[in-house]
């Protein structure tokens, strides 16, 4: 049967998407209901048909799945930040493992996969160091910050985010009052006018240490001085307060440029026995304890021999780099952002350790040119990679394949392009021996996986 826009429809949901959606089918027909969890009878609306399926807005649960739960964030239904807060964690580590093994499989063409269980977080509310707030007006013209309506951005306002640290509320709530106080106006995306477009929140989970860093329009930001006593005041932590300056019309949160307008421009934070340096613009993993669990499993696949080499691809602030660089002779770090490669360097030094190198620049390009320049010659006994989203460039996996290490890790966010790519490693002669699935990031939809493979040859022998 078929059905058109508007119709109702009374739907058993059966599956869920890959963005945490509810799939159900009414007489054959497929409709995708977001909002809806996995085991339970909906009544859904149907707002965009297409011949065999459609998109469903849920108008009424009539019967509840035994995995729905009450989310804790009052927000949570209209906020783009989490997907499953509706569902029960349990059930939420299931849909993540079956989300990362139907990628696997479909997109990879893998069967019989070598897969561990998904390592669980012990507490998953308030375990994220980083937010990045949008300020912005509601309709009333009152400054309003929170979060973005799922694929839009309308600001929902939303001050006491579930996943966020708990520190943020007195510090948005500090910068709002500022910014009412002396009239200093939200950044408005349709006009391009006003100053202040995000604010960025970094807390090192382990020092205890917090930087604020405003995202404005323009070069200064008036009153600044007066910003800097009410945010010490609110909260002793604040060890770092900056600016970045974005005045071009984008969606991309950041500018280039990050300036300290009190106390230094990064914070620091320990994973394990080691310390990091994190500026604004440096990624840095957002759940602290989850990396250290997802970093030892990446030092265990990687099973390192004091005399082997490493290259650590898409290397950041060289978190894995100098995890890794304890039980190896040398790594070699790659990180296409210069201010992460800085902080990298300076993370070597402050730990003591000199058997890292890093290097500026595009993974794909980097890695290429270097091995031109040896000759062909250039080795590696392992590859770490730790690719955005979009996964490895091709020239980059050509030439990681080349360079023959026995050993690749694959750190991934992206359990498609991880597919892709390692199909990639399994047509070029490596085998997957090993895959686990980690939640970095509870309540959402994503899934962080680390993937050993290994050079077929070595396997045979
Ligand atoms: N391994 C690090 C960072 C992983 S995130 C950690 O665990 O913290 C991915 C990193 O890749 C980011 O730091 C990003 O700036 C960097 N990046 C993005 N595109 C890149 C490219 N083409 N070449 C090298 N690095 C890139």
């Amino acid at each position: 049967m078929e059905y058109r826009k508007n119709d109702i429809v009374t739907l058993e949901i059966v599956d869920c998407g890959t963005d945490g959606e509810g799939i159900g089918k009414a007489d054959g027909f497929t409709v995708f209901v977001k909002d809806a969890v996995i085991g339970d009878t909906v009544k859904a609306k149907i707002i965009k048909a297409k011949k065999n399926y459609g998109y469903g807005r849920l108008m009424e649960i009539i019967k509840p799945s035994p995995y729905r739960v009450e989310p804790v964030c009052p927000s949570a239904r209209q906020c783009g930040g989490c997907q499953l807060q509706a569902v029960s964690y349990e059930e939420q580590k299931v849909f993540k493992e079956k989300k990362l093994r139907g990628h696997l499989e479909r997109i990879g063409g893998f069967h019989d996969l070598p897969m561990e269980p998904l390592i669980g977080m012990d507490e998953p509310y308030h375990y994220r160091n980083k937010a990045q707030f949008p300020v912005g007006r509601n309709k009333e013209g009152r400054i309003i910050t929170g979060f973005y309506a799922g694929r839009t951005h309308q600001i929902i306002s939303c001050r006491n985010c579930a996943i966020a640290d708990p520190a943020s509320q007195l510090i948005i709530d500090t910068v709002l009052d500022f910014m009412k106080q002396y009239g200093i106006r939200a950044y408005d995306e349709t006009t391009g006018k006003g100053i202040v477009r995000h604010i960025l929140i970094r807390s090192g989970k382990s020092t205890g240490q917090i930087m604020v860093c405003l995202v404005i329009n323009g070069t200064r930001l008036p009153h600044k001085e007066e910003l800097i006593e009410v945010l010490r005041e609110a909260n002793p932590q604040i060890v770092s307060i900056c600016i970045n300056i974005n005045d071009k019309n984008t969606n991309v949160i950041l500018g280039r440029e990050t300036k300290a307008i009190y106390g230094q421009d990064y914070i620091e934070d320990c994973i394990g026995s080691l310390r990091y340096r994190i500026s604004a613009q440096s990624f840095y993993q957002v759940n602290p304890i989850q990396t250290k669990k997802l970093y030892d499993k990446a030092l265990e696949y990687a099973d390192l021999h004091e005399d082997e080499t490493v290259w650590d691809l898409y290397c950041g602030i060289g978190t894995i780099s100098l995890f890794l660089s304890q039980k190896a002779d040398k790594v070699y770090g790659v990180e296409i952002v210069e201010q992460a490669v800085k902080n990298a360097r300076e993370n070597a030094a402050l730990n003591e350790i000199s058997n890292v190198e890093f290097f500026a620049g595009a993974a794909e390009e980097v890695v290429p040119a270097k091995y031109r320049e040896s000759g062909g010659t250039l080795r590696s006994d392992v590859v770490v990679l730790d690719p955005p989203r979009k996964g490895c460039d091709e020239k980059l996996l050509q030439t990681v394949i080349q360079m023959e290490p026995k050993r690749i890790v694959y750190v991934s966010c992206d359990p498609a392009t991880l597919a892709r790519d390692l199909k990639y490693f399994g047509e070029n002669g490596y085998v997957l021996k090993r895959i686990c699935p980690c939640d970095m990031f509870g309540h959402s939809y994503h899934v962080e996986t680390v993937c050993l493979l290994s050079k077929r040859s070595i396997m045979s022998m």
